[in-house]
């Protein structure tokens, strides 16, 4: 057993802290009061060559297979300094993905490369009004037409809905078969049919929106792997990507932590540092406990994907689980650290406080996750 990072890993943690320091932390609230997609973050990352984590070197990557570990290792830094562009970093992750495992040579070369290279944004369109948790409830329908598929539905809390050129999205072609109906699409941005519908504002910037099919004409090679995949490609992304979800609440638990460190340093009540009364010390010990604990389980469930281990879902789900639910724990703590000054709008607290509410409900809210940790234990007693 050994936890050390490889030589190259650590050299990759260490250049996006460094990054994140000198370029994006000290954006961050300018980001977040613009609201919108950092298109000049994503020019960053593409310049500093971390879009390549997300895509096969054959398409412009930089790996031959793609590593949850160096991307779980880029998000937490990216989080601790700016979640907005944590956000843009991974979208580029969790739009192509499907098309890097499922996708012809012909798919993967047309829509990879631009990705890789920031030219081009990715995203994902999966859930609908209606469906959200339960993925097999979609709505949308695809009927084959010629050389077309025609979609007709709606889909909702889409990232990067409003700016994204590629997505990948899902729809019913065989509306009966519950979730082995359910196909998956490459959708081009100009496609006749398709248009945005609501932009959705939430408690903390995240460009989301709506995306609404209207005899939707995409053309029938953009179907992604077979007829009736789709679901097993949902669960294919989020085996990867849920446990980079954990390294994202890492990111900003580590950096609630810090500004709570400090602060304790520095706060004097009652004639000495706030770090000497025992109640603040005690909650400072358990953040560092829980962010350490979390950060293993992500590090170990990234490096089972890594090392070829198939069934990886209760791990990465554990990961996600513990990690987010860790840095809602962690962010408050560190927020009642920081007494009223922790609230005033602007402040990093303040900042985390809205950011970290998301992570518990996308990519399987903590409901799901459980459910899918329990079926996995039941699985494995079986056996
Ligand atoms: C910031 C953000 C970004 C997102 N980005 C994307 C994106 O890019 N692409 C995309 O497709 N989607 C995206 N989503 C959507 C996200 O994946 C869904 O919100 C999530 O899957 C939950 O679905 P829902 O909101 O419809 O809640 P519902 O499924 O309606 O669930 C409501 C509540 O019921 C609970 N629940 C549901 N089923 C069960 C059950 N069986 N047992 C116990 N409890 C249950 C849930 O945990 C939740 O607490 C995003 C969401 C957010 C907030």
């Amino acid at each position: 057993m050994d936890f050390k990072l490889t030589e190259e890993q650590s050299e990759l943690q260490l250049r996006v802290r460094k990054l994140v320091q000198e370029k994006i932390a000290p954006m961050a609230n300018e980001i977040e009061e613009r609201g919108d997609y950092p298109f000049d973050m994503l020019a960053l990352l593409a310049e500093n060559g971390l879009l390549k984590l997300l895509v096969p070197e054959e398409y412009g990557g930089q790996y031959p297979q793609i590593l949850a570990l160096p991307i779980c290792l880029a998000r937490e830094e990216l989080a601790r300094g700016c979640t907005v562009t944590a956000d843009a970093f991974v979208m580029q992750g969790l739009g192509s993905y499907p098309i890097v495992g499922y996708g012809n040579h012909e798919q993967k070369s047309r829509y990879l490369p631009p990705i890789a290279n920031g030219e081009e944004i990715a995203a994902l369109g999966l859930t609908e009004p209606d469906s959200g948790s339960d993925v097999a409830g979609a709505k949308t329908t695809a009927v084959l037409e010629g050389d077309f598929y025609l979609l007709n539905g709606k889909k909702r809390f889409i990232s990067n809905a409003p700016h994204a050129h590629t997505y990948v999205t899902f729809a019913k072609t065989d509306p009966e078969a519950g979730h082995r109906g359910l196909s998956a699409f490459i959708l081009e941005k100009e496609t006749p049919g398709f248009q945005f519908g609501e932009r959705l504002e939430l408690m903390a910037p995240h460009a989301i929106g709506e995306l609404v099919y209207e005899n939707c004409r995409i053309p029938r090679q953009n179907l992604l792997g077979e007829e009736g995949e789709g679901f097993k490609i949902s669960m294919y992304n989020l085996n990867i990507y849920r446990t980079t979800v954990g390294a994202q609440g890492v990111g900003i638990a580590q950096a609630a932590f810090d500004a709570a460190f400090s602060y304790a340093q520095e706060r004097v009540t009652f004639g000495q540092s706030i770090i000497n009364h025992q109640s603040i010390g005690n909650m400072l010990a358990d953040m560092a406990t829980q962010i350490k604990a979390a950060r293993l389980l992500v590090h170990h469930a990234a490096w089972l994907r890594d090392s070829g281990v198939e069934r990886v879902a209760k791990d990465a789900s554990m990961a996600k689980l513990y990690g987010t639910e860790m840095a809602k724990r962690v962010v408050d703590m560190a927020l009642q650290i920081h007494g009223g000054n922790g609230l005033v709008r602007g402040s990093v607290t303040e900042r985390l406080y809205r950011a970290v509410r998301a992570l518990t409900i996308y990519e399987g809210s903590s409901e799901i996750q459980r459910i899918v940790i329990n079926n996995e234990i039941q699985r494995e007693a079986r056996k």
